[in-house]
């Protein structure tokens, strides 16, 4: 059995954080794990940022609700979920992606939690299991599921390093310099085409 665990935000949807800095015209919102490698760092400057601007979780979620998927994200996923068993997994948290999970047929997500106090401002954040996204992959081949895993930055490549397969999307150049070994695709028709060499199968 053959098992996809695709990132969420650039593979599916745009970067949540990218759209709450638009938004917001807050521009120190806009670093992503992109250009910051440790997710630990990014989390605590956003939060900062956020309490600074006196930003609650509903301002951020106001935002998520009137994102899009990005454009055939929704149809890759229907080929891929013919075709594989499919795990989202995502570093974003669950407060943040049910009204983009809500459009894309809410597949499967593991992702984190984000804690509020009573007048709703963003005070911790949960993360699941430290490399989540890694430990994950380690878990599914334990359970004799083949993976092949795609994903678009930093926060990804330890996991597209433990699956069976690895496939970068649209990554920034840094991430492709630094990761050489990964299959590069740049549009849903050749994620399609790595995902069927990957799994052996047709498309
Ligand atoms: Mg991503």
């Amino acid at each position: 059995m053959k098992l996809a665990c695709l990132d969420l935000e650039g593979v599916l949807v745009p970067e949540i954080w990218i759209n709450v800095a638009e938004s917001t015209g807050i521009e120190a919102l806009r670093r992503t794990t992109r250009d910051e490698p440790d997710y630990d760092v990014l989390m605590r400057s956003r939060l900062e940022i956020l309490a600074e601007h006196g930003l609650r979780l509903s301002d951020i979620q106001e935002v998520i609700g009137r994102m899009r998927p990005l454009e055939g994200a929704a149809e890759f996923l229907d080929w891929l979920r013919e075709r594989f068993q499919v795990v989202i997994l995502s570093d974003t948290f669950y407060e943040f992606a049910d009204p983009l999970m809500a459009q894309i047929g809410r597949p499967t997500l593991f992702c984190h939690r984000i804690e509020t106090d009573d007048s709703g401002r963003v005070v911790a954040y949960h993360i699941r299991l430290e490399d989540q996204k890694r430990k994950a992959v380690e878990a599914f081949r334990q359970l004799n599921f083949q993976v092949i895993a795609a994903g678009d930055s930093y926060n990804d490549t330890s996991m597209l390093t433990e699956a069976d397969a690895g496939i970068l999307f649209r990554p920034p150049d840094n991430v492709i310099e630094d990761f050489p070994q990964f299959p590069v695709t740049r549009s849903f028709e050749e994620l399609r085409a790595e995902f069927a060499k990957a799994g052996g199968i047709d498309r």
